[in-house]
C-alpha cells in the first residue's frame, strides 16, 4: 500500500456551497467540510494500482485543463460524447480548445 496523496490520514476538506439539510445558506456561503478522501475511502492509504490511477487522472487534467486568462465558451459536450478523452461533460476554450471547466 501507499500512501494516498490526496489527504492527510484519510480526511479530505471539501469547499460546501450547496444546500444542507434543506435550509439553502445565503449566496457565496461557503463552508469547509471534512469528509472522509473520495480516493482511499478514509483509509490513508491507497493501492499501487489506485495510486497509479490517481496520477494518470492529475496528468491528464494537467495537461488539458486551459489556463489562458479569459477563456472563452467553445464546445459544451455531453457525458460520454467528447472524443478528448474526458466522459463528464465539460467545455472545450474557444480559444485554445482544452477543457476550460468540467461538470
Ligand atoms: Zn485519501
Ligand atoms: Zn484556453
Ligand atoms: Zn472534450
Amino acid at each position: 500500500m501507499q500512501t494516498c496523496p490526496k489527504c492527510k490520514k484519510g480526511q479530505m476538506i471539501i469547499k460546501v456551497q450547496d444546500f444542507t439539510c434543506g435550509k439553502k445558506f445565503k449566496e457565496n456561503d461557503c463552508l469547509d467540510m471534512q469528509i472522509d478522501c473520495i480516493h482511499c475511502d478514509g483509509t490513508g492509504e491507497v493501492s499501487d494500482e489506485k495510486l497509479a490511477s490517481i496520477k494518470e487522472t492529475d496528468r491528464f487534467i494537467a495537461e488539458e485543463m486551459c489556463s489562458c486568462d479569459n477563456p472563452t465558451f467553445g464546445s459544451y459536450p455531453q457525458d460520454g460524447e467528447c472524443s478528448c478523452g474526458m466522459y463528464k461533460h465539460h467545455v472545450h476554450c474557444g480559444n485554445c480548445g482544452k477543457i476550460s471547466q468540467i461538470g
